[in-house]
């Protein structure tokens, strides 16, 4: 399941702005990274097969540090005066995992379904980064393995009963619209998740939008309940 949450929410527990999608250390114990993968979303960012690998991509260089297209321009590791981009931070930490120099990166991932609706997609643990040529530039890819750890708390009001597990945009966007934003039994539309029918856990699909719906914190839980 994962939750959908409003970009106020988002705001609220993350207690800060998230303008740019990502945001190394924004908290003292972990980064934030938004992602979409909706047609037209300006960055690759993709879901592996197994629903359980985020592979997000970097950021472009800014406006103001080119005369060029900022989709021409290799992605910056650094910026003009040499400081890391989030880009080399989060490259950084990356590498420094994979050397055993250090614990993996906590990540928490959000995904924009459509504007002011997002998805909080889970905790994630940074495992890798490295550059790709694409189209005559270099880009970074982040590879990010969703935890088995408890997660931690968050707000009462954004409870995560059980892992999320990735579904794909293009699912979510289905569903949503099918659904018409609302809980498919009750109509609600505070503190909706995307439900599986029949459950991950029991082998149900997370890429077909017929094993997903969408319903509220009550009918989820009271779902969960008799599943359990
Ligand atoms: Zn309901």
């Amino acid at each position: 399941m994962t939750s959908i949450i409003h970009y106020n929410q988002i705001v609220q527990i993350e207690k800060m702005n998230l303008q740019k999608g990502m945001n190394y250390r924004c908290n003292p114990n972990y980064s934030v990274l938004l992602m979409s993968t909706r047609d037209g979303a300006p960055f690759e960012d993709e879901i592996a097969a197994d629903g359980r690998v985020l592979i997000y991509e970097g950021h472009n260089i800014y406006k103001q540090y080119t005369d060029r297209d900022p989709y021409t321009v290799n992605q910056p590791r650094q910026t003009p005066k040499g400081s890391l981009t989030d880009n080399g931070k989060f490259e950084k930490a990356a590498l420094g995992f994979k050397n055993n120099e250090r614990e993996a990166e906590i990540v928490r991932v959000y995904e924009k379904i459509k504007d002011g609706i997002w998805s909080f997609n889970g905790i994630f643990k940074l495992v890798d980064a490295y550059e790709k040529s694409i189209d005559e530039r270099t880009v970074f890819k982040f590879i990010l393995l969703l935890t088995d750890e408890e997660i931690d708390e968050l707000k009462e009001d954004i409870e995560i009963k059980e892992h999320a597990r990735l579904i794909p945009s293009k699912v979510k966007a289905e569903v949503w619209k099918r659904d018409k934003g609302q809980c498919v039994q009750c109509s609600s539309k505070d503190h909706l998740h995307f439900d599986h029918i029949l459950p991950y856990s029991k082998g149900g699909t997370s890429i077909d939008s017929k094993n997903i719906q969408l319903l509220c914190a009550r009918h989820n839980l009271s779902k969960s309940d008799k599943i359990i």
